[in-house]
């Protein structure tokens, strides 16, 4: 890291001496993991594990992670890798892929010990991992992100998993994961495990309860200045709006993890079902801070709704081995990032006149990516490098469309019912355990909605049309004022607008 912090971090790795038994529907796989000396920026990890098969004999680290839409190749950070029998005798192993191992005797392996680099020391060619999708050894600290550090046997995507980590007594530790009674961290499977980042060492912690759920803060902030307690200030009216928003949490507790220190140019944040997390340089806290780390706070926990709650079954399944693209990033992160903004305009947090300058915004930063690159290509093409161009788009077209799809509801059904409701209605159909076709979801919403609404995908998410900003926002009874080029560069309230219009500039702007 550009600044190493001075100090050892006194670990030891506890060889520990457990029976282990053979692997069934519901054994964990026990990962042991010993961070070293963080000056070595190697995390040690040992797998015991027994009664390994034919079908199990490839070790396969993470091509790349939900939520991420970027090649990781996990495999590229692996520095050794071994496996040992039941004597401690080593076995046989080769490297097959960039993510895989191949043991050539499965049924003898009774451990699995490899090191692994961790990502933010360790800068690769191509294909950066995202920091917040990444790891970081300090010795006041350690980023967790288990896709980076955890792999598993072909096959066993599905078991449970504990993970074991080493660290000093004095650190706090933020993470959804529970504990397991042998004192690991519990997941229900690998998908559950990536799913829950951890972030332990010298942090900050803060709660407050939203709608029924606990929401916890914990915050690493290099020099200080940024501290769990200021966050929550800023977030708390936040929270409530998206409470409003979704009509009714859909999580008992949930965990923002806040790291500041990053210098490089991705900080960013990286959503999960029961947490967050958000890797931002490490400025000291104001209010203007505290209401930008919000307005990203605010997308990641409108996540809840999509993907975690509504997805297609590219999502479900996870293939962790070949990046396979879904087609509906113009919903996950486009009606995501729509939802973060609207939630506010609707419980006041924003007024009118500020939400048309972020929509102004966002139309302005769409015209520095492709106007011919649908949203729909857009997702499809996300792993590869002219995707990965025009993926940032995704936040200001599809938060475009998000707008002009609830704007379209709302005239449909004469103010009753947008986006927001449709939403909610998905959530309550779809949920986290129960998928779309990937492929037909258009019809899907369309017959829950009104046949206007399939044109509507087919014209601006499966092709790019120029968006009818001016025709839409009219029904609102506001202008969209454009330059010379008939370009829209800002908007203005009609005065004089008839009650249809006043009618439903009030549903869109207001809670009910
Ligand atoms: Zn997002």
């Amino acid at each position: 890291m550009r600044n190493r912090l001075a100090g050892a971090l006194s670990t030891t790795l506890v060889l520990l001496a457990i029976a282990v038994p053979a692997l069934g529907q519901t054994t964990p796989l026990e990962y042991h993991i010993d961070l070293g000396d963080p000056a070595e920026d190697l995390f040690h990890v040992r797998l015991a594990v027994e009664g390994l098969g034919t079908d199990n004999d490839v070790y396969q680290f993470a091509s790349t992670a939900p939520g991420t839409y970027q090649v990781m190749d996990v495999g590229r950070f692996v520095r050794s890798f071994e496996a040992f029998d039941a004597d401690g005798a080593p076995l046989e192993t080769e490297r097959v892929a960039t993510n895989q191992w191949r043991i050539a005797d499965p049924s003898q392996v009774r451990s699995i010990e490899y090191s692994i680099a961790e990502t933010w020391d360790n800068p690769v060619e191509e294909h950066p991992i995202y920091p917040m999708a990444g790891t970081s050894i300090e010795s006041n600290h350690l980023l967790f992100n288990p896709h980076a550090v955890v792999g598993f046997p072909a096959g066993l995507q599905d078991a449970p998993v504990h993970v074991h980590l080493e660290y000093p007594d004095e650190w706090q530790v933020g993470t959804a994961l529970e504990r397991a009674d042998d004192g690991g961290f519990a997941a229900d499977d690998y998908d559950h495990l990536v799913d829950s980042p951890i972030l332990l060492g010298e942090l900050t912690f803060a709660s407050t309860e939203v709608g029924g759920a606990q929401v916890e803060i914990y915050t690493y902030s290099k020099s200080g200045g940024v501290r769990s307690e200021q966050l929550l200030g800023s977030m708390s009216e936040m929270l409530k709006s998206a409470g409003e928003f979704l009509g009714e949490l859909p999580v008992d507790r949930y965990v923002f993890l806040f790291h500041f220190e990053w210098a490089g140019q991705t900080a960013g944040a990286w959503e999960h079902s029961y947490s967050s997390e958000y890797v931002l340089p490490d400025i000291p806290f104001s209010e203007r801070a505290g209401a930008f780390i919000t307005d990203i706070a605010a997308h990641e926990f409108l996540h809840i709704i999509t993907p975690l709650n509504i997805h297609s079954e590219i999502i479900e399944s996870f293939n962790f081995e070949q990046p396979v693209p879904s087609a509906h990033l113009w919903l996950y992160e486009g009606v995501t990032e729509w939802g973060a903004h609207a939630m506010q305009l609707r419980s006041g947090l924003t007024t009118i006149e500020e939400h048309l300058e972020t929509i102004a915004g966002k139309i302005q930063a769409d015209r520095q990516f492709r106007a011919d690159y649908s949203l729909e290509q857009l997702s499809l093409t996300s792993y590869s490098e002219e995707g990965q161009r025009q993926f940032p788009n995704v936040y200001q077209r599809g938060a475009l469309v998000g707008e002009l799809l609830d704007i379209l509801l709302l005239d449909l059904s004469d103010g009753e019912s947008g986006l927001q409701d449709l939403l909610q209605k998905l959530m309550r159909y779809y949920g986290k355990g129960r998928a779309f076709p990937d492929c037909g979801f258009y019809d899907v919403v369309a017959a829950m909605t009104y046949p206007e609404i399939f044109e509507f995908f087919e014209r601006y998410v499966r092709h790019a049309e120029p968006l009818p900003i001016g025709e839409y926002f009219g029904t609102l009874g506001i202008d969209a004022v454009t330059d010379a080029r008939g370009q829209v560069v800002r908007f203005e309230i009609q005065a004089d607008a008839d009650e249809r219009q006043l009618m439903l500039r009030q549903a869109w702007s207001e809670n009910e």
